[in-house]
C-alpha cells in the first residue's frame, strides 16, 4: 500500500493539548505531515518558548537572550 503523501497538511496545536488542561485549546496551524512528525519527535510536547530555549541551550551555546512575543 502506498504511503500517504508526506506533504499532506496535518493540524498542529501550537501549545500542545497536554499543556493546556483546563484552559481553552490553543491556536492551531496546518503543517506538512513529515515536518509535524519530525517536530514532535524532536520536541515532544514543548511549548514554543521551550523549543526556542532548547535550541539556544542545545545548539547555540546559550549565546542568545531571546524575547518571544506572540502576535
Ligand atoms: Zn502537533
Amino acid at each position: 500500500m502506498k504511503r500517504k503523501h508526506q506533504n499532506a497538511k496535518t493540524v498542529h496545536h501550537i501549545i500542545p493539548r497536554s499543556r493546556v488542561a483546563g484552559r481553552p485549546l490553543s491556536a492551531t496551524c496546518k503543517v506538512p505531515e513529515q515536518i509535524h512528525n519530525l517536530s514532535h519527535a524532536l520536541h515532544g510536547n514543548r511549548t514554543p518558548e521551550e523549543i526556542i530555549e532548547w535550541y539556544n541551550e542545545t545548539l547555540w551555546g546559550g549565546q542568545y537572550e531571546i524575547i518571544m512575543i506572540r502576535k
